[in-house]
C-alpha cells in the first residue's frame, strides 16, 4: 500500500506539472504561432504534416474562420458551414480538409490528433519499465490517468461547450460534462478561454498553472466581463464570485 501511495503522489505531482507545461508550450509553439515561427513551420510542413495541420486547424480555422460573428456561435447561418467546407476542400489536400471537419473545425480534435496532443501520457507508461513492484506500477498508472489527462479531456470534450452560452451548454452537455461545466473550475476556464480568444498570446491552459508560472496569464478586463455577461457566456453570479479575486492562485 505504501508503494502505491508514494508512487501515486510522487508521479501525480510530476505528471500534473508535465501536463500543464506541455499544454501551455504546445499551444504557444505548435498551435498559435507567431508569424516568424509560422513561416518556419510552413517550410517544414512536408516533413511533419501533422504539426502543420494542427496549427491550421486551431489557429486559422478555430480562431479565425469559425465563431466569426459571435464567440458563442460556430456558424451564424446554415450556409456558412457549407461555404467554409468548400473553401477548405479547395485550399487543402482532401485528407487535411476531412481532418478539419472531423475535429469540428478545431473546436475538438480527432483520435489521430490525440496521439500528438497526448504525447506525455503515452511516454509516462515507460516509467513502468523502471518500477520494481506491482503496487508502485499501479500507483504510476493511476497517477497518469488522473493527472496527465485533464487538458486532453478539456480540449477534446469540454472546449466545444465553453463556446456556448452557459444555460445552453448546461442543457446540451451529457451529465458528466455538466458537472465539470457547472463547477467553479469549469466557470474559471470558460472565462480564461474567452480572454485567450481576445488575446491569443495569453491563457493557453485549460489545465491551470504553467501559464501563470510562464507569465502568460491575463485576467479579464472590466469590458470583457461585461461582454461575457452580454453573450450569456457566464451569469452575473459567476462574475460576482470571481472578479477581482484569485482562483487557484490565478488572479481574475
Ligand atoms: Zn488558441
Ligand atoms: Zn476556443
Amino acid at each position: 500500500m505504501l508503494d502505491f501511495l508514494l508512487a501515486f503522489l510522487g508521479f501525480g505531482l510530476l505528471f500534473y506539472l508535465q501536463a500543464t507545461f506541455w499544454e501551455s508550450l504546445f499551444h504557444e509553439y505548435v498551435l498559435d504561432l507567431t508569424p516568424a515561427l509560422r513561416a518556419r513551420r510552413f517550410q517544414m510542413r512536408k516533413l511533419w504534416p501533422s504539426l502543420w495541420r494542427a496549427h491550421i486547424d486551431h489557429a486559422v480555422i478555430h480562431h479565425h474562420m469559425t465563431f466569426r460573428r459571435s464567440y458563442t456561435e460556430m456558424f451564424s447561418h446554415p450556409e456558412e458551414e457549407a461555404r467554409l467546407k468548400g473553401i477548405l476542400e479547395r485550399q487543402y489536400a482532401l485528407e487535411d480538409a476531412r481532418t478539419f471537419t472531423r475535429s469540428r473545425y478545431g473546436a475538438s480534435f480527432t483520435w489521430e490528433g490525440l496521439l500528438l496532443v497526448g504525447v506525455p501520457v503515452w511516454l509516462n507508461f515507460l516509467w513502468l519499465l523502471a518500477l520494481p513492484t506491482i503496487p508502485a506500477m499501479a500507483g504510476c498508472v493511476a497517477a497518469n490517468l488522473l493527472f496527465s489527462t485533464p487538458y486532453l479531456v478539456f480540449s477534446k470534450w469540454v472546449h466545444p461547450y465553453m463556446h456556448m452560452r452557459f444555460d445552453l451548454a448546461m442543457q446540451a452537455a451529457p451529465p458528466a460534462l455538466r458537472l465539470i461545466l457547472g463547477s467553479p473550475y469549469g466557470v474559471a476556464t470558460r472565462v480564461s478561454h474567452y480572454v485567450h480568444h481576445r488575446d491569443p498570446r495569453t491563457n493557453y491552459n485549460l489545465q491551470y498553472l504553467a501559464d501563470l508560472l510562464r507569465c502568460r496569464w491575463r485576467r479579464p478586463s472590466a469590458s470583457e466581463w461585461d461582454q461575457m455577461i452580454a453573450l450569456g457566456l457566464i451569469e452575473p453570479r459567476h462574475r460576482q464570485r470571481l472578479e477581482g479575486r484569485r482562483f487557484l492562485f490565478h488572479p481574475f
